[in-house]
């Protein structure tokens, strides 16, 4: 008798930890976006002598390709003995900056009382390879199964996913009739599966005046007090309406459960003086003063309400207040994404963690965004989720880590997933 899935998983252990570390060793840091083709390669010939067809992707022609740096992605597909559905477990390969404050070699990946530390180690290296090891016990435990099974590492996703998931998806990898159940082992903690995530807005706002000497502001028309009655506004009208809506969505932390704006940047009037520049400013009535809004909104949210209600209170002030004009340049906008709780991944993943874990998943969503986004709206794929080992609050901070215990557990619930959508006669 074949040794059960959840033993095979717990004896690659040691193979675990190697994978997990060498994915960490290779220092693909994004910006700029390097060696992306390198842990493409490493993946490709580690999937490969498992059976996985190949293919690399370069996103040619999206924001940061170069020569220097190629948004190379892999696909990696193994084929089931019979007709079904295809499992695809989703990693971005790139990491953020090191930052100050570590007290272990970021690119190390020392393994120190069951914890691999290192830059990208919970995001979402580990994931990565907790998924790798998941699938590759499943194809050593059963040789007759239904459907597909694929892996991808992709470019990007700290800058949006532009050269990796959204560009795969363009390209129809993740078409639903290719695809049919999406897993982000993005670091979720190993007992909660995510959902989806909130929208965000990002947008410039320009308030005009006129220049004048600065002794007689009168004879101009100060921009930057046009800017003060712009968040006098957003404070009386904006910030309680949004603190007042309520959502379905299980957004942790609780502060994020509504509506949030932050107030990005603010400039008006002279630029800086240059650092080698010690002389003082000339007196002059600022003609511009611009800020950056970075608005996060909920599934319950159309965009163009959210549009509407900022350009509501800024027209509003148009018509009420002495020479008020305004610019405002959208810079970014990004839908939410969020995944039924009956669809049939949520159900099959939620399932295998009662069964490993012995208690039921807790449901949550995601304040800020990440690659759903892409395979919700570009793939036109909503059966997708993030689920995966890691503790969330680790990402991007100093001697990040992750547990091999933790990332055991979530290959086991990784394969009991492939075991229930994969097995059916
Ligand atoms: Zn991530």
């Amino acid at each position: 008798m074949a040794t059960s899935l959840s033993d095979a998983i717990a004896a690659k252990r040691d193979d675990l930890i190697a994978l997990t570390q060498d994915l960490i060793r290779i220092p693909t840091l994004n910006p700029p976006g390097q060696d992306y083709r390198l842990i493409c390669e490493y993946l490709e010939k580690r999937l490969k002598s498992h059976g996985f067809d190949i293919e690399l992707i370069r996103a040619r022609g999206t924001p940061g390709d170069s020569q220097k740096y190629p948004r190379w992605n892999i696909i990696a597909r193994r084929e089931g003995t019979r007709a079904g559905d295809c499992v695809h477990f989703n990693s971005h390969t790139d990491v953020v900056e090191v930052g100050r404050g570590w007290t272990t070699d970021p690119f190390g990946a020392a393994l120190i009382d069951g914890k691999i530390y290192g830059r990208g180690a919970c995001d979402m290296k580990g994931g990565l390879a907790a998924s790798i090891i998941a699938a590759e016990a499943f194809l050593e435990t059963y040789d007759d199964f239904a459907g597909a099974i694929e892996i991808s590492g992709t470019a990007d996703e700290e800058s949006g996913g532009y050269g990796g998931v959204a560009y795969l998806a363009e390209q129809g990898y993740f078409d639903p009739a290719r695809v049919q159940h999406v897993i982000i082992p993005e670091p979720l903690n190993k007992d909660r599966i995510c959902l989806g995530h909130r929208g965000g807005w990002w947008a410039e706002i320009e308030t005009k005046g006129e220049i004048a000497h600065g002794s007689m502001p009168f004879l101009g028309d100060c921009a930057v007090r046009h800017m003060g009655a712009v968040l006098h506004s957003f404070e009386q009208n904006l910030f309680p309406a949004m603190a007042a809506r309520t959502t379905d969505m299980p957004v942790v932390p609780e502060g994020a459960r509504s509506s949030t704006m932050n107030i990005n940047s603010i400039h008006g009037g002279q630029k800086e003086n240059d650092p080698d520049f010690d002389g003082l400013p000339a007196h002059c009535v600022p003609d511009s003063c611009r800020i950056t809004i970075d608005r996060r909104f909920l599934v319950e949210e159309p965009l163009d309400e959210v549009r509407g209600e900022v350009t509501g209170l800024l027209d509003g002030l148009r018509a009420t207040r002495p020479d008020f004009d305004y610019e405002l340049t959208e810079l970014n906008a990004v839908l939410p994404s969020m995944t039924d709780r009956e669809a049939p991944v949520v159900r099959t993943v939620a399932a295998a963690i009662e069964k490993v874990m012995g208690r039921a998943p807790e449901y949550v969503a995601s304040p800020g965004t990440y690659d759903q986004k892409h395979i919700d709206r570009i793939g036109k794929l909503k059966n997708c989720i993030a689920y995966g080992p890691g503790v969330l609050e680790l990402a991007h901070k100093p001697d990040e880590w992750i547990g091999v215990d933790d990332m055991i557990d979530g290959a086991r619930v990784m394969g009991a997933t492939l075991e229930t959508l994969l097995l059916k006669t």
